[in-house]
């Protein structure tokens, strides 16, 4: 019998910018403004988020390069680091 699974059930997490499994739910980012829903590391799009925002650059998904919006990146940033 063939197995055809086209995984509607993610089970495993991998996060788009350093590409290692989400293990802890609690780590796992869905980027929701771009309307992807692709899951990252917290901290990975923290720091992501971060250094855009140091270059003045615009943040976007690691896998389908659609834009992310101030207001999701700022959701990560502390006030401080804006
Ligand atoms: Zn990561
Ligand atoms: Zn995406």
């Amino acid at each position: 019998m063939k197995k055809q699974s086209i995984a509607p059930k993610v089970e495993k997490f991998a996060c788009g910018l350093c590409k290692l499994d989400i293990s802890d739910v609690g780590e796992i980012v869905f980027i929701q403004s771009t309307g992807c829903f692709h899951q990252v590391h917290r901290h990975c799009f923290k720091s992501a988020c971060f250094e855009r925002q140091m270059k003045s650059r615009g943040m976007h998904c690691p896998d389908c390069d659609k834009e992310v919006q101030q207001y999701e990146i700022r959701e990560y940033l502390s006030p401080e680091d804006i």
